[in-house]
């Protein structure tokens, strides 16, 4: 169906350098959701998605100064917290904008999981970092009593914490969420699905699924979501206009309307750095060959624009 997946960045969501309280986070969120009520004030249908690498930090950090009072939650469990959080703000600030445009759609937040396969690869080597920076005593001690895997980040000076990034096979609630979105047609829901890439799982023996000590990343989480719910374009909303060649470098040049192959021939040359750029336009190619027909890459500035096909890194699917 016509309708666009929005997947917010962390950028979006918290500014670098504030002060984390949670009404800056209220009025970060109110100035990007103007945009999103505009999209679905022109009658698009619109589902969200978002990172929560920041909100996950703040759990985490939690945890490690309560953990002698309160015991500290797993992984996914702060996973469900951030989707929970993240939505309930999404629906708090996005709610009013819909309604001061007549637009008459309820905002639904949707715990997600997603699940993964217990023998990835990814599990024996962890490489997301997640929480904060430590010294090098303070990773030697963590790695002792924990077992977490420490790597260094030569650029910040600091150790921190990875955790396996599993690829994402499937989104559990997904075909539910698509029956709603299809019974709501043009005047129904605005879903918040999969947020941080959704809650890692792994199929159990009997049936169930369980929560594992990971992060799925949110891009490549995206294109599954867009996918499931039929949406023919998936938006990647970041901190930079677009994806560039030659990033930071002499000769930048920040692309436009690019067709697949050059895409792609420029992400095999390695134009997108992983980690950041790269799983963007590794999740815009896996969708547009697979059923996607329109991927963006902007800023919440550029959004509105983007979708008109003046701004952005814009591809259409061929044929
Ligand atoms: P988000 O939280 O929105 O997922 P990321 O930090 O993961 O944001 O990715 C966006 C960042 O990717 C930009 O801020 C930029 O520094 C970086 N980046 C790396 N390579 C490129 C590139 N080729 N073009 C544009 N940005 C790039
Ligand atoms: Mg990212």
């Amino acid at each position: 169906m016509p309708g666009i997946l929005v997947a917010l960045g962390g950028n979006a969501l918290q500014r670098a350098g504030g002060s984390g309280s949670w009404a800056e986070a209220r009025l970060q969120m109110r100035g990007a959701v103007g945009v999103l009520a505009e999209i679905a004030a022109d009658g698009v249908e619109l589902a969200l998605t978002h990172g929560n690498g920041p909100q996950v930090g703040v759990l985490l950090r939690q945890n490690e100064l309560g953990a002698r009072e309160v015991p500290a939650r797993p992984m996914d469990v702060l996973g469900a917290e951030t989707q929970g959080q993240v939505g309930y703000l999404i629906q708090t600030e996005l709610t009013p904008a819909l309604r001061l445009r007549g637009v008459d759609r309820t905002v639904l937040t949707v715990v997600s999981r997603t699940e993964v396969a217990a023998d990835d690869p990814a599990f024996q080597h962890p490489t997301k970092p997640v929480g904060r920076y430590y010294t090098e005593e303070e990773a030697r001690v963590l790695r002792k009593q924990t077992g977490w895997a420490m790597q260094y980040d030569g650029a910040r000076g600091g150790w921190r914490r990875v955790v396996p990034s599993p690829r994402p096979v499937r989104w559990l609630e997904g075909p539910a969420v698509r029956h709603l979105m299809q019974a709501g047609l043009g005047a129904g829901w605005v879903p918040v699905v999969s947020g941080g890439g959704g809650i890692p799982v792994v199929l159990r023996p009997d049936g169930g699924y369980e929560g594992v000590e990971a992060v799925i990343d949110k891009d490549l989480a995206a294109s599954l979501v867009a996918r499931e719910l039929g949406l023919d374009t998936l938006a990647v909303v970041t901190d930079v206009p677009g994806a560039a060649v030659a990033f930071g470098k002499p000769g930048e040049r920040w692309l436009g309307e690019v067709s697949v192959d050059e895409l792609a021939r420029y992400q095999a040359r390695g134009e997108f750095a992983s980690g950041s750029m790269g799983p963007k336009v590794e999740a815009g190619l896996d969708f547009l060959s697979n059923g996607g027909q329109r991927f963006l890459i902007t800023d919440i500035p550029s959004l509105a624009r983007a979708v008109r096909g003046e701004a952005g890194t814009r591809v259409t699917a061929p044929g």
